[in-house]
């Protein structure tokens, strides 16, 4: 009997094997199985690495390789000429090198985390991995590569800043250097891919006003540019923000990126042509003059999850008043949302929990300062749920089953018919002291303008006049 791999077709089989390897952590993994896997890994080492590193990236793979092999140090010039030099690099049948697959699955782990969260957002609310077809998965991950890649090729260094602080003649020229750069590169692309480029950078802004709501750091109202100096730092960088709740990743990138002139960056409000408009008016501009050159030819876009049957079957309703705002439901995957602290939470999604006291209270000073209080300490989720495991919830809200969702104004609603009773639940568990019911309960008027009687009655009832 022959050993494992000595005939041609054992061989054969083992390469089969290899080269349908999901990822390269198990193609590294696997040859170290046997030495007859190693070998057959050794003899063909171009074929597996390319075979899997398609398998691993996908079929933006060209797009891909062109970003892991973008080095900092190139000019950006120069690396432009290699890319439109179509003779010397075709990277279809390019080689992936060992050198290639740390970028690759780099990059490749941040365009898979943005693709869950467009999915999630974008197309099923149910689900937080993504639920792109392979096609929609193609055109989302070509955009955001492209982007990537845009970010790295046109940085918001100090050259960008510098252009027009720099009073000399030469100015003008480097600006429009620059300007045509940036359009030679978007020029790549057809019409359809760049409306998918706009609608990605659309959706990762969407991302950097999330951050900035959360952060309650209010940078984008203090810095015109902001949006476009987050889009220039990259998504790489925009994915840390998210998941940090706070944009520390962004200034760490741009302090390093532009170390002498961080203060400024922020703050300098004058004109800077390089960063308004950093990505979309390039965008724009190249979309223009193809339209001006064939007006008679007007192609219809195609989005990112394309056209045809809208995707409205699978968002789910809100289970109390069956309306349908997807994204503004909450439900078993959203509460993550629900687990920022109040506070945090209060300025993004309501205004101030205490104005969800019922009747009169909000008005009661004495119960405003000791909800507060109570609030700040407290998640908003656990107040939630709370209602529901502790037997607050009245009996006209519906029960929670696993498919359950709430609209915003219905969590609103919620909330003022249950907050009181939470805040007496907490006391009662805390064992404090309540004082005796007032007979108005919340709707008791001299709790507003009498502070003695706010403060020797409790009006955290219902009124039994
Ligand atoms: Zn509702
Ligand atoms: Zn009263």
């Amino acid at each position: 009997m022959q050993k494992l791999g000595d005939s041609p077709i054992h061989a054969d089989v083992l390469i089969c094997i290899l080269r349908a390897l999901p990822t390269f952590e198990a193609l590294f993994a696997t040859i170290r199985v046997s030495k007859a896997l190693y070998t057959a890994y050794n003899h063909h080492r171009n074929e597996v690495l390319n075979a899997v590193a398609f398998n691993h990236v996908g079929p933006a793979l060209p797009l891909a390789l062109q970003l892991a092999r973008h080095n900092e140090h190139t000019p950006t010039e120069d690396y432009m000429m290699v890319l439109s030099n179509d003779e010397s690099l075709n990277y279809w049948d390019f080689q992936v090198t060992i050198e290639d697959i740390c970028h690759l699955v780099k990059h490749a782990n941040v365009v898979a985390e943005w693709e869950d969260l467009y999915s999630f957002r974008k197309k099923d609310i149910r689900r937080k991995t993504s639920q792109l077809t392979i096609l929609q998965s193609w055109r989302f991950q070509k955009a955001l590569y492209r982007l990537m890649l845009y970010s790295r090729l046109f940085p918001a260094d100090k050259t960008a800043y510098a252009i027009t602080k720099n009073g000399s003649v030469s100015v003008t020229t480097e600006l429009e250097r620059e300007c045509l750069l940036r359009k030679e590169f978007l020029s790549d692309c057809f019409n359809n891919e760049l409306n998918q480029l706009r609608e990605v950078t659309y959706f990762v802004m969407e991302i950097i006003k999330w951050v900035d709501n959360v952060d309650s750091s209010d940078m984008i109202a203090s810095n015109k540019e902001f949006m476009d100096i987050a889009l220039s730092v990259g998504p790489a960088t925009i994915l840390e923000c998210f998941q940090n709740l706070g944009f520390e990743p962004l200034t760490e990138t741009i302090n390093r990126l532009c170390a002498d002139t961080t203060p400024e960056f922020f703050e300098d409000n004058t004109s800077r042509p390089l960063l308004s408009g950093y990505l979309l008016d390039f965008i724009s501009s190249v979309l223009q003059a193809r339209d001006a050159e064939s007006s008679q030819h007007i192609s219809i876009p195609i989005p990112i999850l394309g056209i045809g049957p809208s995707m409205k079957a699978l968002y789910p309703r809100c289970s109390q008043c069956s309306s349908s705002s997807p994204f503004h439901l909450w439900g078993q995957t959203t509460w993550d949302y629900l687990s920022l602290s109040s506070q945090v939470l209060g300025t993004y999604l309501f205004p101030s929990l205490t104005t969800f006291l019922k009747g009169e209270l909000r008005n009661n000073p004495v119960e405003v300062k000791h909800v507060e209080a109570l609030l700040v300490k407290t998640p908003f989720k656990e107040i939630y749920q709370d209602i529901h495991t502790k037997n607050l919830k009245l009996s006209q809200w519906h029960d929670r089953s696993d498919d359950y969702w709430i609209c915003t104004l219905c969590l609103t609603n919620f909330m003022k018919d249950h907050l009181h009773l939470w805040v007496i639940m907490k006391r009662k568990e805390a064992n404090d002291q309540i004082a005796n019911d007032c007979w108005y309960g919340y709707n008791c008027r001299t709790q507003v303008h009498k502070l003695g009687h706010a403060q020797q009655l409790n009006h955290l009832c219902e009124p039994t006049r």
